[in-house]
């Protein structure tokens, strides 16, 4: 509102999350707005700071955790120039709501406690930017890798990373910023039951396939389409047979899971939110402020 405050009614469900997330300047918060019923205090969240609202039906259920027996890594991709951004540094470098994108992800991954390692793929000339410091520093689990040519060697390049006896490992866009702690936690359930999951939301468009460009071809079944985002979350090593797999028949994948796909085996669609956007030109910065 026109307040120099905004004032949250937060429930104790609340307060567990915000304690456990290891927050400090930034507070990611679940929360539940009570209008009628008032169970916890009040909070004063003053307007600017960098809070993440996102009203989800994660305190209608449990919070989940990483499932317990598996040691769970993330590459976050930030290795591409984002062409189609048209800005004058590529995406996962640009200014979200007074903060680069890519601190955004990487304040989401590390305050998840049961990561064991985050591979950031990143080239040497951005590493040394002022607000990647505190990470570098604070936490031994944020390690380097080189980008690759394409998407998918920046991947293979992130994979070689992860520790030997990691079990799953997550691919992730950080150009996918908006992505929450519940869809995390669903996908890696889904990976650790399926072997291989990925984020997913059933198509909203109608999709038509043309060869010309000029001409419609045919209309898809829309009931069957869905789109695919990231994280993507798999075995380790059925990630490295797929591209040994693909690179061995000269196919380009732009999806991870596609690997596995290839090779004839399930994937777990792993309902996501819609919300999940992957930036991709200028319009998507405005609407994922
Ligand atoms: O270009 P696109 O939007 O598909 O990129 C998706 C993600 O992959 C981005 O976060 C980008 O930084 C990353 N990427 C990469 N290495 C490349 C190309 C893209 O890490 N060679």
């Amino acid at each position: 509102g026109s307040d120099d405050n905004l004032i949250a009614l937060l429930d104790l469900e609340f307060l567990r999350h915000y304690s456990t997330s290891g927050a400090s300047e930034t507070i990611f918060m679940n929360f539940r707005l009570r209008s009628s019923r008032v169970t916890g205090p009040k909070i004063r969240v003053p307007i600017g700071s960098s809070c993440l609202f996102s009203s989800t039906a994660a305190f209608r259920s449990k919070r989940m955790a990483l499932p317990s027996g598996e040691k769970c890594s993330f590459v976050l991709l930030a290795g591409g120039s984002g062409s189609r951004m048209k800005a004058d540094r590529p995406k996962q470098f640009l200014d979200l709501l007074g903060k680069p994108v890519l601190q955004w992800d990487l304040e989401l991954l590390l305050g998840i406690e049961e990561l064991d390692r985050i591979v950031l793929v990143i080239a040497e000339e951005f590493r040394t930017m002022d607000f990647l410091q505190p990470f570098v520093d604070g936490d031994s689990r944020l390690v380097f890798a080189a980008p690759g040519k394409e998407r998918q060697n920046s991947v293979e390049n992130g994979l070689a990373g992860v520790a030997d006896d990691c079990t799953l490992v997550a691919i992730h866009d950080a150009a996918r910023p908006l992505v929450t702690r519940e869809s995390i936690d669903k996908c890696f359930a889904d990976a650790a039951a399926h072997d291989a999951a990925v984020l997913a939301v059933p198509c909203k468009p109608t999709i038509k396939e043309s060869n010309d460009g000029e001409f419609v071809l045919k209309t898809l079944d829309r009931s069957k389409l869905w789109d695919i985002q990231t994280p993507q979350i798999l075995r380790p090593q059925m990630l490295r047979d797929g591209f040994k797999n693909a690179n061995d028949k000269g196919l380009a994948v732009t999806d991870d899971v596609s690997v596995v796909e290839l090779m004839g085996k399930p994937v777990k669609l792993t309902v996501g939110e819609y919300t999940n956007l992957k930036l991709t030109t200028p319009e998507d910065m405005i609407i994922a402020e």
